[in-house]
């Protein structure tokens, strides 16, 4: 296999609190030999779990980057028992510029594992992530939220498998987590997510759906951050006094038919709102077309029953556009 082409520029098995770069060589008209500095913290101590936490994997999501920013700062390396490795920035050129994919390479990160060695920016992260991060890790975080586009109820994320001992190990992972939902997505293999990259690793994979809209919710950043806490508490990496137990989490899965897309580009006005419970067939809103004043809106509806979970943040759409998501009452 080839070897990543990313390097760290300090020793991930050193113990102690350490903060770097892991340098992504990117020769360029402005800058011949440089490098793109994809920030990490290794926060190290004694013998336990190892545990990955990614955000930035889009870098229009704030409230995972927020979260990890803080806890970089605030955990010391005698708060924990094991090794926590942090890369708030994941996909570093998109987080840089808040945008979901890579300006560079329009790479989506969550897209793109396993990666190429020798691939765009994009692709040599997913590789680098997998193969160096994830194959020493224990657990891997991946903090995502809406992103700049969508707004999400505050939510874990994961895979369903029905009825198997490793969905109900995942949904015991996101009680103790404790956001208020826990969306378990059918997934087809071959999506190249973070998820399927865990999975090669033979290592558990939690996800977050946090807010979004472009901005940082901090009720939803306390729960996230509650939430990591919580879980790495669990791990037996970090200790569990003074934290709050965790809130019922309501369980729901996320099948294609819970999606509502534009059919057409306008102005859309929701007549659902976040957490509304739906029937199949009922209204979701109207797509408007001011620029043609006299056209009758087009009503767009609900293609399943559940609970509405997450909205576009902008009224303007393109059809194509995802509108409104369900979750599916478990
Ligand atoms: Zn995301």
């Amino acid at each position: 296999m080839t070897k990543s082409r990313i390097s760290l520029d300090f020793d991930l098995a050193k113990p102690g609190k350490h903060a770097g770069y892991a340098r992504l060589p990117y020769s360029v008209n402005r800058s011949a030999y440089g490098w793109l500095p994809i920030p990490v913290v290794s926060i190290k101590n004694g013998v336990g779990k190892t545990v990955l936490l990614l955000s930035g994997t889009h870098g229009d999501e704030y409230e995972g980057q927020v979260t990890l920013t803080r806890l970089a700062l605030q955990l010391q390396a005698e708060d924990i028992q094991g090794h926590l490795i942090i890369l708030p920035m994941a996909n570093y050129p998109a987080a840089k510029v808040g945008h979901r994919v890579s300006p560079i390479d329009e790479g989506n990160l969550n897209r793109l594992y396993p990666g190429n060695p020798s691939g765009s920016p994009s692709e040599r992260i997913a590789h680098f992530i997998e193969t160096e991060l994830m194959s020493r890790a224990d657990f891997v975080f991946d903090l995502h939220s809406g992103g700049a586009s969508l707004n999400y109820l505050p939510a874990t994320t994961s895979v369903a498998s029905t009825g198997s001992s490793a969905e109900a190990e995942r949904r015991a992972l996101m009680s103790t987590f404790g956001a208020p939902y826990g969306l378990l997505f059918s997934s087809a293999p071959g999506s190249g997510s973070s998820s399927e990259a865990a999975a090669r690793n033979g290592i558990p994979r939690l996800g977050t759906e946090l807010g979004g809209r472009g901005w940082v919710h901090p009720a939803y950043r306390e729960i996230c951050e509650s939430g990591v806490l919580r879980v790495l508490a669990l791990l037996g990496v970090t200790k569990s006094e003074g934290l709050p137990p965790p809130p019922e989490v309501r369980f729901l899965s996320v099948d294609k038919d819970c999606f509502v897309y534009a059919p057409e580009n306008g102005l859309f006005e929701a007549s659902a709102m976040l957490g509304d419970e739906v029937r199949v067939g009922d209204l979701a809103g109207y797509v408007y077309f001011p620029e043609s004043p006299l056209r009758v809106p087009e009503a767009v509806h609900f293609l399943a029953s559940g609970v509405v979970v997450c909205e576009r943040a902008v009224a303007m759409c393109e059809r194509g556009d995802c509108l409104l998501h369900l979750g599916k009452v478990i």
